[in-house]
C-alpha cells in the first residue's frame, strides 16, 4: 500500500516531491533557488566552452573567461525534503521534481 511520507503541522498528509534534475538548457544559473534552499541540496557550476561542467565558488563574481555561463546542478540530492520552494522561484521551469510512494510495510 502506498502512503504519503509525511504530515503537516495539522495532520493532513504531506506529499514531498523531491528534485531530481536542473535543466542546464533552460537555467540561467539566477542563482535564485540555491538561496532559498535550506537544505545544501544545490549547487552552483560554470559551463566552460567545451560544454563541461567546472567548479566554481559560490561568492565568485568574476568572469575570468574560463566558463561560459553558470548552471544550477543537484549535487546532494538525499538532503532534499521536497517543499518545492526552489520551483516557486525558478522562472525558467528549469527543474524537475519527482514524488516518491513508500511502501508499509
Ligand atoms: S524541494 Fe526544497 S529541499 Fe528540495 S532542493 Fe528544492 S528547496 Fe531544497
Ligand atoms: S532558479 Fe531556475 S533558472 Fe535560476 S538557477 Fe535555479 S534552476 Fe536555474
Amino acid at each position: 500500500m502506498s502512503v504519503y511520507v509525511a504530515l503537516t503541522r495539522g495532520g493532513q498528509p504531506w506529499e514531498p516531491e523531491y528534485i531530481e534534475a536542473v535543466s542546464h538548457e533552460k537555467c540561467i544559473g539566477c542563482g535564485r533557488c540555491f538561496k532559498v534552499c535550506g537544505m545544501d541540496v544545490l549547487s552552483i557550476m560554470g559551463v566552460s566552452e567545451d560544454g563541461d561542467l567546472v567548479a566554481i565558488a559560490e561568492d565568485d563574481e568574476d568572469d575570468d573567461g574560463e566558463i561560459d555561463r553558470k548552471v544550477m546542478t543537484v549535487k546532494y540530492p538525499e538532503n532534499c525534503i521536497g517543499c518545492r520552494a526552489c520551483a516557486k522561484v525558478c522562472t525558467k521551469g528549469a527543474q524537475r521534481h519527482v514524488k516518491v510512494a513508500v511502501n508499509a510495510a
